[in-house]
C-alpha cells in the first residue's frame, strides 16, 4: 500500500464509511491525510472535578465507576450514563442515543471525557461529551489534548475522521517533500511528514502553528513559481507595440457628454504608457461600482485598433457583454472601429462605414475574427476557450474576474507570436498583500474618484419591527414611476443539518434549486401578498440567456416595478430609473458583495435607496452591516471583510482549491514575500528546475490545470 492507494484499503473503511469519505471528496490515503482541520478544541488542560465550572468546556480524567443504558421514558432515546470519578469528586456522562457505547468503557477502566459541564439532579453531568478510554496508550486522540475538529458529513464524525486519520499516518513517511532542504533550513521550516502529523494531532499551539506555516508556505511558494515560470514564458514573446494617438483619443472623449473624472484620465494615461513599450502590460484597474472603468477600457481598445491589433473583451455574464456591446457602440461609432458581440445568444457586428449592426452566423463572425475584420470583440470567458481564434490579439480585457491572471494570459499563448497585453478591472478592491499572491508582480491603476453628478446613496438597516415601513416607502417610489431591485439570500454551501452537529455539504444543484426555491418564495410573496396591484418580474439562474435578457430589457422599458433575483450579479445592468436596491438576508453576504448590489441603483437622476434586511439575531452581524449605513468606500468595506471573514471571499474559496489553512496565510505579507523571493531565487540559478524534478511536475500540473478551467 502507498499513498495512492484507495481509501478503501485504510484500515477502518468499510463500504459505508467509504461512501462518506467519497462525499468529502476523500478517495485516496493522501486525500485522507490533506484533509485538514477546520479547527481545534483545546482540551489540553486535565481539570480536577473539583474546579470544573458549571457551563465550561474542560477535560476531566478519571476512572469509570458505573455504565448502564436506561430507555427514556415516553420515548425511545436511549440514554447511556457513566459515574466518573477522579478520586476525590464524581461527575456523570450521559449520551444520547449511543447504546452502544457500554460495549466500549467498562467499569474499572481509566477514560478522559472533554466536554461541556452542566448541573442536574444535584450533580454534575457532561452532555454528549468526547470521550477516550485511556489503556496502555501513550498517546490520546480525541481528549486531554488539542483535539482536531474536521468537517463533517452526517454518519461521519471528527471522532471517526480522527481514528482514520491516525490510521493514515503509518504512511505519512512516504510523503515526498517537494521544498527544497535549503529553503527549509532557511525558512526554518517542518519538513513535509512532520507538518501533516502535527497539522492532525499537533501537542500544543506552537506545533500547530509551525505545521501551519509549512503547509501554507508550499501553497505560496507553488503559487510564486508558477507566476515567475509564466512571466518568463511571456517575456520571450514581445508584445505588441500600440502608439498612443492622442488627437484621436480626445476627439472620442469631446463628444461624450460629460467629461472624464481625473481619476480616469490618469489611469487611461499610464494604460497608454504601458501599452508603448514592447512588454506585456499586466494592469489591474481598481474602481468602485460606477467609477466608469468600462469607458477607460474602450478608449484602450480604440488606440489598440488604430494601430491595426485586436481587443478581446471579456464580460462576466452575457447580460453584460451585451451591455458593454451597446455601449461600445454608442462610444465609438463615429470613429471607424468595428464592434462584435459574441455570446451563446447573441452574435451581432457593428460595422463603421455602414454605421449599422448585422446578425452573421457564428462561423461567419468567427472567421471575421479570424481574418482581423473586427477590431473589438465582446463576450463571456468564453471568448477564449471557444475555437476563436484572433489573428492579432493585442490586448485582452478581463471584466471582474479575479482568477490568476498570468497563468491565464499564458495559456492565450499557445496560438499567438506576440502576448497580447492583459487589462484586468474590478469593482471588489484586492488589497495589495492578495494581489500579488493572485497576480505575482501586476502593476495596479486606482480609479479612486467618482463622477461627479453621483446623489449618495442612502441605506438603512431595516429591523423586523420596521418592514412594513419599508414596505409602504417602496410602494410610495413606484406611485412616483421609480423601481425596485430585490436580492434574494445567498445560499451557503454548508447547511448546519437537522441535529445541528454535522454539516451537509451541498451540491452545486442543490444549491442552485435552493436559490430557485428562495426567489420563487419571495416572488410570490411581494406579488401576492405586498405588492398585489404593482408588477413584478423574477430572474434566476436556471432561465435561458434570452429569456433572462428579455426580462432585463423588460425591466429597463418599465414594463416591471420590481425585479427579484438572486444574488448572481446578473443584475449588473445598468437601469438608470432603478432607485431602491432591497436585499434580503444581508447579513449572509460579504460588505463588498452588499456594495456592488448597492452600485446597481443611483446610476440616474433621482435620490437612491438601499435596504438592507438580516436574518441573525446576533449582534455581530448587525454591527457589520450598520457600517454599510455610514460607509460609501468600497476600498474600506473590502479591507473590513478581510479583517473579518478572511481572503475567501476575493478569490473564490471554493474554486481557488487552496486548502482553508493556507487561505489565511494569503494576507500573510512576510510569508507571500519569503515565498517571492525564493521563487525568483531559484528560478535565477535554475530557470527549468531541472535540478528539481518533482517541483516541476508539480508546477506542470498546476499550469495544466489552469489551462482546463
Ligand atoms: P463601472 O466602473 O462600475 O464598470 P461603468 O463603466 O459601468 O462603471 O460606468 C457607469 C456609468 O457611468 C456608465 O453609464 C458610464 O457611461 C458613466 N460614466 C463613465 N464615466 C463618466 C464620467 N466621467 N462622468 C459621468 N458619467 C460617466
Ligand atoms: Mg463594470
Amino acid at each position: 500500500m502507498n499513498l495512492e492507494s484507495p481509501i478503501k484499503n485504510l484500515k477502518g473503511v468499510n463500504l459505508k464509511i467509504l461512501k462518506k469519505l467519497e462525499h468529502l471528496g476523500i478517495k485516496t490515503i493522501k486525500d485522507l491525510l490533506f484533509y485538514f482541520p477546520r479547527r481545534y478544541d483545546d482540551f489540553s488542560v486535565i481539570t480536577p472535578i473539583k474546579y470544573a465550572k458549571i457551563g465550561e468546556q474542560c477535560t476531566i480524567s478519571g476512572e469509570v465507576l458505573s455504565i448502564a443504558n436506561t430507555r427514556a421514558y415516553r420515548s425511545f432515546m436511549t440514554i447511556t450514563t457513566a459515574k466518573i470519578t477522579d478520586g476525590e469528586n464524581t461527575i456523570q456522562a450521559i449520551w444520547y442515543n449511543q447504546p452502544f457505547l457500554i460495549k466500549n468503557i467498562h467499569k474499572g477502566q481509566k477514560i478522559n471525557i472533554s466536554g461541556k459541564v452542566g448541573y442536574q439532579r444535584k450533580s454534575l453531568i457532561m452532555q454528549n461529551p468526547a470521550y477516550e478510554v485511556l489503556d496502555s496508550k501513550p498517546e490520546t486522540t480525541h481528549t486531554g489534548r488539542l483535539v482536531p475538529v474536521y468537517k463533517e458529513t452526517r454518519g461521519l464524525t471528527s471522532r471517526w475522521l480522527r481514528f482514520l486519520i491516525k490510521n493514515a499516518l503509518a504512511f505519512s513517511s512516504l510523503l515526498e517533500d517537494i521544498i527544497p532542504e535549503q529553503i527549509k533550513e532557511k525558512r526554518n521550516l517542518l519538513n513535509i511528514k512532520d507538518a501533516i502529523e502535527k497539522i492532525h494531532f499537533p501537542q500544543n499551539r506552537t506545533e500547530q502553528n509551525q505545521a501551519k506555516k509549512r503547509i501554507s508556505y508550499e501553497e505560496l511558494f507553488l503559487i510564486q513559481l508558477l507566476i515567475q515560470t509564466s512571466k518568463r514564458k511571456l517575456k520571450e514573446y514581445g508584445a505588441p507595440k500600440i502608439e498612443p494617438d492622442i488627437e484621436f483619443t480626445k476627439n472620442i472623449i469631446s463628444l461624450l457628454p460629460f467629461s472624464l473624472t481625473d481619476a480616469q484620465k490618469k489611469v487611461l494615461w499610464q494604460i497608454l504608457k504601458d501599452m508603448e513599450k514592447g512588454t506585456p502590460m499586466n494592469r489591474l484597474v481598481e474602481g468602485d461600482v460606477g467609477s466608469g472603468k468600462t469607458l477607460v477600457a474602450l478608449l484602450s481598445s480604440a488606440n489598440v485598433a488604430k494601430n491595426g491589433w485586436q481587443t478581446a473583451f471579456m464580460a462576466p455574464t452575457e447580460i453584460l457583454a451585451s451591455q458593454h456591446f451597446a455601449e461600445a457602440k454608442k462610444v465609438l461609432r463615429d470613429f471607424n472601429i468595428s464592434i462584435a458581440l459574441l455570446t451563446s445568444s447573441e452574435k451581432k457586428v457593428y460595422e463603421p462605414e455602414l454605421k449599422e449592426i448585422c446578425s452573421p452566423k457564428k462561423q461567419d463572425l468567427i472567421k471575421m475574427i479570424n481574418n482581423n475584420k473586427v477590431d473589438l470583440v465582446l463576450g463571456t470567458h468564453s471568448l477564449i476557450q471557444d475555437k476563436v481564434k484572433f489573428k492579432k490579439l493585442g490586448l485582452v480585457i478581463l471584466d471582474e474576474q479575479h482568477r490568476f491572471g498570468v497563468a491565464q494570459r499564458a495559456a492565450l499563448l499557445k496560438e499567438q507570436k506576440t502576448t497580447p497585453h492583459l487589462l484586468s478591472m474590478t469593482a471588489t478592491p484586492i488589497p495589495r498583500t492578495l494581489a500579488m499572491t493572485a497576480y505575482g508582480d501586476l502593476d495596479i491603476s486606482l480609479i479612486d474618484q467618482m463622477p461627479k453628478n453621483r446623489k449618495k446613496i442612502i441605506t438603512k438597516v431595516v429591523p423586523p419591527q420596521k418592514r412594513k415601513d419599508a414596505y409602504r416607502f417602496i410602494k410610495n417610489e413606484v406611485s412616483k414611476g421609480r423601481q425596485v431591485f430585490v436580492i434574494c439570500p445567498k445560499i451557503e454551501h454548508n447547511m448546519p443539518s437537522s441535529d445541528g452537529q454535522n454539516e451537509i455539504k451541498l451540491t452545486q444543484r442543490q444549491i442552485n434549486n435552493l436559490k430557485i426555491k428562495a426567489v420563487k418564495e419571495e416572488y410570490e410573496k411581494l406579488s401576492k401578498k405586498i405588492f398585489p396591484d404593482l408588477k413584478v418580474a423574477m430572474l434566476h439562474g436556471k432561465l435561458k440567456p434570452k429569456e433572462k435578457e428579455n426580462i432585463m430589457q423588460d425591466f429597463k422599458d418599465k414594463k416591471y416595478d420590481i425585479l427579484v433575483s438572486t444574488s448572481v450579479v446578473e443584475v449588473g445592468v445598468d437601469v438608470p430609473n432603478a432607485t431602491i436596491m432591497m436585499i434580503e438576508g444581508a447579513d449572509r453576504f460579504g460588505l463588498s458583495q452588499l456594495h456592488q448590489f448597492r452600485g446597481r441603483v443611483g446610476r440616474g437622476e433621482h435620490q437612491s435607496y438601499c435596504f438592507l434586511f438580516f436574518e441573525s439575531e446576533s449582534e455581530t452581524a448587525k454591527t457589520r452591516l450598520k457600517i454599510m449605513e455610514t460607509c460609501s468606500d468600497g476600498f474600506k468595506l473590502a479591507e473590513y471583510d478581510l479583517k473579518m471573514r478572511g481572503p475567501g471571499d476575493f478569490l473564490g474559496k471554493n474554486q481557488s482549491g487552496i486548502p482553508d489553512v493556507a487561505m489565511e496565510a494569503l494576507i500573510n505579507p512576510a510569508l507571500i514575500s519569503d515565498a517571492q523571493e525564493d521563487a525568483k531565487d531559484i528560478l535565477k540559478k535554475d530557470p527549468d528546475l531541472k535540478n528539481y524534478p518533482k517541483l516541476k511536475e508539480k508546477i506542470e500540473k498546476m499550469e495544466q490545470k489552469i489551462h482546463f478551467e
